[in-house]
């Protein structure tokens, strides 16, 4: 079985003219699991997907996928990278099938391999009934399934998502998040999942907190509160975003 990808994260920083949206930070991903980066709005977050999936070029610092820097084999990277953006980017008026269709051909893949690949993927989030219907007549979080199997059809090896569940009720918020911490036990996938929402984390998750474009901690959730002293997770955000800059 191959090993699953490393990503890490080296000393970034990014300028949006005199504003500083990432301030020198360094995190590496745990290979094969669910790492969470958790973050207020204005953290950084965004931005730093923006660079991880080479829409912004990288000012400051070093990004290494599997040990190379992603601006020597940023084709590699690319083949090998599923993102979920914040912002839908599905086409409201093709059908689900044809939002995966055209996906899979920027990918290069046959139409045969995508219809297979759209079959299982669509299979496993419960919307296998759903492919020829168009994405308009989905609900919010049946859209963001759609949005998954898409990320999933050119099978990545490091999963990016960017508060993926934002704007859903707790039950499809819920039902994403455990489909995608399944995706890691089952396909040794390394995801990288963005929030702000403290329930989507579980103790054990490797996890960073960023706030104000710098890293406040990282860790997994319970030996963080346990070296911080908090109580919980929210405890433990709180106690990391209520500073003021250092
Ligand atoms: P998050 O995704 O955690 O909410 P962002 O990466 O969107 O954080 O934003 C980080 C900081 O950079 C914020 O202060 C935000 O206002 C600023 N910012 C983000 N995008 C731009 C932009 N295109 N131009 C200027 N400032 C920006």
């Amino acid at each position: 079985m191959t090993e699953p990808a490393t990503l890490e994260i080296e000393h970034v920083s990014h300028h949006y003219g005199a504003r500083v949206a990432l301030d020198d930070v360094s995190l590496t991903l745990e290979p094969g699991r669910f790492n969470a980066l958790l973050g207020p709005n204005g953290a950084g977050k965004s931005t730093l997907f923006a660079l991880l999936t080479r829409l912004y070029r990288i000012q400051q610092g070093e990004i290494r996928f599997q040990g190379a820097s992603i601006e020597q084999v940023p084709k590699r990277l690319l083949a090998s990278l599923g993102v979920v953006f914040q912002q839908s980017t599905l086409d409201l008026d093709l059908t689900v099938l044809q939002n995966l269709e055209y996906h899979g051909a920027l990918h290069g893949l046959s139409t045969r391999e995508i219809r297979h690949r759209a079959d299982r993927e669509l299979s496993w989030l419960g919307l296998a009934d759903r492919k020829k219907e168009k994405v308009r007549a989905l609900n919010g979080g049946h859209r963001r399934r759609v949005e998954i199997a898409r990320a999933l059809l050119h099978k990545p090896r490091l999963l990016l998502l960017d508060e993926a569940s934002a704007g859903l009720d707790i039950a499809s918020r819920q039902a994403i998040n455990m489909a995608v911490r399944s995706l890691c036990d089952e396909r040794q996938l390394t995801v990288l999942w963005a929030t702000h929402l403290l329930e989507e984390l579980q103790p054990a998750d490797p996890t960073v907190i960023l706030h104000q474009g710098r890293v406040k901690a990282s860790g997994t959730g319970a030996s963080l509160c346990e070296a911080n002293h908090c109580e919980g997770i929210a405890a433990l955000f709180e106690h990391f975003t209520m500073q003021g800059p250092d």
